[in-house]
């Protein structure tokens, strides 16, 4: 039986999927230099640029409707959130291009999203790098586009998220509703992961770790706002207990990380349900949802297969209801 949006739609049976990626197969470079960008290399393939390198090889999942549909189906998944290829956010670049590179991104998946509207949604992007026009972009991609909210990476530049100087971004998501995804950049990945060959497996959980942590220890405010990170958390959930340890005898007094963490939500892409088992208890059984990295080859597949081995209870509310929850804000968050 279909569940009843807020908005009025019905929302097909299925997993829904909060962690899936897609990039336009003709996206120019807002500037020159190294700048990502896709050339298109036949009907159904392209590749990321970065300047003149290639970054990655795509084909034509990253941006057809169709097949997207036709594996979500094949794999039990009613409703995937589209977000931007990370390498793409370009957090660390100068502001006016990377805007105009976010505007050229959603507009893209404004018209994915809009092929399938009661099975794709989208999570935009935001040039983080210049809060007061990553606040009207996020505005713009909730109130006009439609979307479900955006993606960031994990660092703006030199900024972490925690800085206070961000709060104005936090403050329109939480007003929004928005479903904030936070996505490492292989850009901003420790070089000593890169130089092991390890930056998948180990520089993107620890990058999360890094800025989950600044989340939950400093400074002492409430985000108000759903924001998920990828991959379970990262190292996150592992590090808690050590982070409460050290802000006990700093901060006395202060809410301990752990308990911070409950602020936020979290994807299930852990490949392990033991690890997945530790990211419910860190962020709480109602915050954690499905996620795959789709199309890439590292996705999981099917989708939500780690559920498997999860009691049916929790796997339903992680595999669909938690998602729907959070859709739910987005939808009925008042309207100015
Ligand atoms: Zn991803």
């Amino acid at each position: 039986m279909a569940v009843p949006d807020v908005d009025g739609r019905d929302i097909p049976d299925g997993r829904i999927d909060v962690h899936t990626h897609a990039i336009a197969p003709e996206l120019a470079a807002p500037a020159p230099g190294r700048w990502p960008s896709v050339e298109r290399t036949a009907p159904d393939k392209a590749r990321i640029m970065l300047g003149g390198s290639v970054y990655r090889q795509v084909d034509d999942r990253c941006w057809s409707a169709e097949r997207r549909l036709a594996d979500m189906d094949a794999d039990g998944v009613a409703v995937q959130l589209v977000s931007p290829i990370p390498v793409t956010l370009s957090h660390d670049k100068p502001a006016a291009p990377a805007a105009a590179l976010c505007r050229q991104q959603n507009e893209f998946l404004a018209d994915l999203c809009g092929r399938a509207p009661d099975r794709l949604r989208a999570l935009g992007a935001v040039p983080l790098q210049d809060v007061e026009a990553a606040v009207a972009e996020l505005r713009r991609c909730v109130r006009e586009l439609g979307f479900a909210g955006v993606e960031i990476g994990t660092l703006v530049g030199t900024t972490e998220l925690a800085d206070p100087v961000l709060d104005p971004f936090f403050d329109e998501a939480a007003a929004l509703g928005a479903f904030v995804l936070v996505h490492p950049v292989d850009q901003t990945l420790d070089p000593r992961a890169i130089g092991l060959g390890l930056g998948f497996g180990l520089g993107m959980p620890s990058e999360t770790a890094i800025a989950g942590a600044g989340l939950v220890s400093r400074p002492p405010r409430r985000l108000g706002v759903t924001v998920c990170l990828a991959h379970g958390g990262g190292a996150l959930p592992q590090i808690l207990p050590r982070l409460d340890r050290g802000a006990s005898l700093d901060r006395p007094g202060e809410p301990l990380p752990t308990e911070r963490a409950r602020e936020l939500w979290c994807d299930s892409l852990t490949y392990d349900a033991d690890s997945l088992a530790l990211s419910v208890r860190r962020f709480g059984a109602d915050h954690v949802m499905c996620g795959t990295d789709y199309p890439f080859v590292v996705r999981e597949s099917p989708a939500g297969a780690v559920l498997d081995d999860v009691d049916p209870d929790l796997a339903a509310a992680i595999g669909r209801t938690n998602a729907l929850a959070a859709l739910a804000r987005v939808s009925s968050a008042p309207r100015p």
